[in-house]
């Protein structure tokens, strides 16, 4: 598969820049526990120190998106089943009560991957089913995309389709008309617009 260079620039900036994140929190941390470490934990036992240690590291991995984050992948294939799961759910962190649940509409797609013929499940989107956002984008016989990085799946353009969603920022483009050889941007973030997989 090959991606536009511009596309790839961005995926390359957008992982350093978290990586980079992690680092620096990383080292804030280690000053941290080393200034102030030993008062904090004075009174506690050696257990509960390790487990606080433990935690206190692995915040900057939680707050900068690593590796969780970096796991994700490019792929692409063609829908073979799409399922959308309704659950309760609520933003609630403690205790909620009846009020706060919500339904909840998580969009699923078995997909086959061209290359290897195998299927995979790749979870889409997951939101409140009243905004039924999703529930109709997919259907079997698509070919979709997914960028690494990026929040969203687009489906790829069939012949004189006249729109294509922008793979990395999920943006709705309308196709302008181009010459040979040029490739349309998104009017949102100007990155170029992946229209089918070369
Ligand atoms: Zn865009």
């Amino acid at each position: 598969m090959k991606l536009p260079q511009d596309v790839k620039a961005y995926i390359a900036k957008k992982v350093a820049v978290r990586l980079t994140i992690c680092l620096l929190l990383e080292a804030a941390a280690v000053v941290v526990v080393m200034l102030w470490g030993r008062k904090l934990l004075a009174s506690v036992k050696t257990g509960i120190t390790v487990l606080c240690y433990v935690v206190f590291f692995l915040l900057p991995f939680v707050f900068s998106g690593v590796p969780l984050k970096l796991i994700d992948r490019t792929w692409y294939g063609v829908v073979e089943k799409v399922d959308v799961d309704t659950t309760y759910d609520n933003d609630q962190p403690f205790k909620p009560t009846l009020e706060h649940f919500y339904l909840k509409n998580t969009v699923y797609l078995t997909v086959k991957e061209p290359d290897t013929e195998r299927l995979i499940i790749k979870k889409v989107y997951a939101g409140r089913a009243k905004l039924q956002r999703h529930i109709n984008t997919y259907k079997k016989g698509d070919t979709v995309f997914h960028l690494y990085g990026s929040q969203h799946t687009i489906v790829l353009p069939i012949a004189h389709e006249t729109h294509v969603q922008c793979a990395v920022c999920g943006a709705m483009n309308e196709l302008p008309e181009i010459g040979e050889g040029e490739e349309p941007t998104c009017h949102n973030c100007n990155l170029t617009l992946i229209r089918r997989i070369k």
